[in-house]
């Protein structure tokens, strides 16, 4: 093993490698029933006979709901049986270059979680024909999330918050593909969804189908009834009571009064996934594009431009002055640092972690 190749051993994590996760019967005794699924909904997308189900309002991970034909294909969809993840010696994973952007159009990045840059560059990529279909995570009133298709990009502001839950993020593919005829689709989520997305690729029918991939740093997501009860205990807040939430050392609630409130990560561990208890991915590694709060000045993005598709679409959205790159440095220690706690994950080295 070379220098470069070093992985925290899994100690704490299953080898699902060595396993044989052939059929959605393992994925279920393997990945589901230990709680490792991250319902990100690519073993659902590419089933050819759609006999599998991710309902977004539970945490059960997926379900079989018809009769399996043993085909084999679902496993090879999923992010948590091929997890993508460089060594722990590469903490962001492999990359072109980094900055500090934001949306240059003020009424973008003043309703975004915060620099913006992932619209901009989702209605970008519309205009210059990059993509023509795009799968966003949506909230209603409540903070129930699902992913929708959006096919113009004037509907994209609407979606423009991060959500904090997991969210079937691949599930739609197949509707995008089979009903609606798209040939790029772009998604955006966090590194288990969009490495999912890429994951599909390896199943003809959706290979050459996915643009681009739009990924979010992310440490850890929450059961959204488990979120609510906490903040509804410490702080006395319902969810129709705010506006957005943001996620950094601690997690800042935005209400729709204008008071902001402040939990603490640890206050909400018992809310978080299993699945993101071993997930060693923070910044999204296999997008082609990473974008994140941490390491940017409040009302920046700290992106990390992955591939050659990322980096042209940055540079087309700069040129036409629909993103701005800052002169400031980013603080890439910072996101190093958090990066490499998340690489021990599963590991007898595993840190406390903050996001
Ligand atoms: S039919 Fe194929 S893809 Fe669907 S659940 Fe069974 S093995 Fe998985
Ligand atoms: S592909 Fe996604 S939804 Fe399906 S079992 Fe794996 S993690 Fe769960
Ligand atoms: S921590 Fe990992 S598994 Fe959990 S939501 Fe984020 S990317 Fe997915």
């Amino acid at each position: 093993m070379s220098k470069l190749e070093i992985y925290a051993p899994d100690i704490y994590r299953p080898n699902l490698s060595t396993s044989k996760i052939l059929t959605f019967g393992d994925l279920a005794a393997f990945v589901v029933k230990p709680d490792l699924c991250c319902l990100c909904g690519g073993c659902v997308a590419v089933c050819p006979p759609q006999v599998l189900e991710v309902d977004e309002r539970s945490s059960e991970g997926a379900q079989l709901i018809g009769v399996c034909i043993l085909c084999q294909l679902c496993p090879l969809a999923c992010p948590v049986v091929n997890p993508y993840e460089a060594p722990i010696d590469k903490p962001l994973g492999d990359y072109i270059e980094y900055g500090i952007y934001k949306a240059a159009e003020h009424e973008l990045w003043k309703n975004a979680t915060d620099g913006g840059v992932t619209t901009a560059l989702l209605e970008h990529a519309f205009e210059i024909g990059l993509i023509d279909g795009a799968i966003v995570a949506v909230k209603d009133e409540e903070w129930y999330a699902k992913a929708v298709i959006v096919t113009n990009p004037k509907e994209l502001r609407k979606y423009s918050q991060t959500i904090y839950w997991h969210v079937p993020m691949v599930t739609p593919l197949r509707t995008a593909i089979d009903k609606l005829r798209l040939n790029k689709v772009a998604i955006v989520g966090t590194g288990c969804q969009t490495a999912a997305a890429k994951l599909t690729e390896r199943i003809p029918k959706f290979k050459g189908k996915i643009a681009l991939t739009l990924g979010l740093f992310c440490s850890k997501t929450w059961r959204r009834e488990e979120f609510f009860r906490i903040v509804k205990e410490k702080l006395n807040i319902e969810p129709k009571d705010v506006n957005n939430i943001l996620v950094k050392r601690e997690v800042i609630i935005r209400l729709k009064n204008g008071d902001t409130k402040i939990v603490h990560l640890e206050e909400l561990e018992e809310a978080v996934f299993g699945s993101c208890y071993v997930c060693r991915d923070f910044t999204a590694e296999a997008s082609d594009i990473s974008l994140g709060a941490n390491g940017a000045p409040d009302g920046w993005n700290f992106v990390i431009i992955r591939s050659q598709t990322g980096k042209q679409l940055i540079e087309s959205a700069l040129k036409s002055g629909k993103i701005i790159k800052s002169t400031e440095k980013p603080k890439v220690k910072f996101v190093i640092k958090r990066a490499t706690e998340q690489k021990l994950r599963g590991s007898p080295f595993q840190l406390k972690q903050g996001t």
